[in-house]
């Protein structure tokens, strides 16, 4: 095989390992015209909502722990459910205050390099702006999809491959270039990789948004409470945010209708007793 061939091929394969990887698990339900104006008629009022006054930290703890006692046993039932059968994943999420951060926001990550001991945490100002038990209780089952939905390691994974493509084109690029007798960058591989592993992470993170929001939906609903009513809190201005700015929550998981859609068509799905299904490798 010629050099040319088989950088051509190398591409080909890394561009399938990207691909691969970086689809959602789930299907996600398809929105139909009903349920896109209800979604949107819901946006919008949720988008008019003033600022909320914050809750005392005394309510806020405490609906953080009756939320979590009720939704925490229902979600690491579901996680194992789903990870029965294959890899070996931890559904033993611990739940925990921030109280350092000062921007309202809850997220998932891991404790320990190598993807061991998931935690999801909450910060205080989040727990003082919600309404309702039912939000917390969303957010929380939005947050267990993430792991559920294996979300960090596709994540990884797309980086590594969007970095290889584009270090593997421009080294292809700057090889031709000096067989001719043209210029050699070097520093275009280097910063190629970089720029790919940006353009990796960042280009199906909306995807995976819509497949949290979906387990979330069914996540909530298990554990008794209302996801439609809860979802209202991520549909809500970004004027509404306060003093969070870039690092509160809607800077990672911007306001959308489309969003509001995925959660109304789940529970049409949960009310006609359809489970989840997974995507056909
Ligand atoms: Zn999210």
């Amino acid at each position: 095989m010629s050099v040319s061939g088989f950088a051509r091929k190398s591409i080909a394969a890394l561009f399938l390992v990207s691909l691969s990887a970086c689809g959602t698990t789930y299907v996600i339900p398809e929105t139909g015209d009903g349920v896109s104006q209800q979604a949107a008629q819901m946006f919008s009022a949720a988008q008019a909502e003033p600022p909320r006054k914050a809750s005392s930290l005394t309510t806020a703890e405490a609906r953080f722990h009756r939320v979590v006692r009720r939704v925490q046993p229902v979600a690491e039932a579901f996680c194992r459910k789903e990870f029965a059968e294959g890899r070996e994943i931890d559904c033993n999420v611990a739940l925990e205050l921030d109280r350092k951060r000062q921007d309202r926001n809850a997220y998932f990550t891991y404790r320990q390099p190598g993807n061991k001991s998931p935690v999801i945490r909450f910060t205080l100002p989040l727990l003082q702006d919600v309404r309702s038990d039912d939000e917390v209780a969303f957010v929380l089952g939005h947050e267990y999809g993430h792991l559920i939905g294996q979300h960090i390691q596709k994540q990884q994974q797309q980086a590594v491959a969007g970095a290889l493509i584009l270090g593997a084109i421009s080294a292809y690029a700057n090889a031709s270039a000096a067989s001719y007798g043209g210029y050699y960058d070097s520093n275009a591989v280097s910063r190629n990789v970089e720029l790919g592993a940006q353009l990796g992470n960042a280009a199906f993170s909306q995807t995976y948004e819509l497949e949290s929001d979906m387990l979330g939906t069914r996540i909530a609903h298990a554990a008794g409470y209302d996801p439609v009513k809860g979802a209202q809190f991520f549909a809500r201005s970004e004027d509404v945010k306060g003093e969070g700015g870039k690092l509160s929550f809607w800077g990672t998981h911007p306001a959308d209708s489309k969003r509001v859609s995925v959660v109304i068509a789940t529970m049409d799905e949960i009310k006609r007793k359809q489970g989840l299904v997974k995507k056909q490798k």
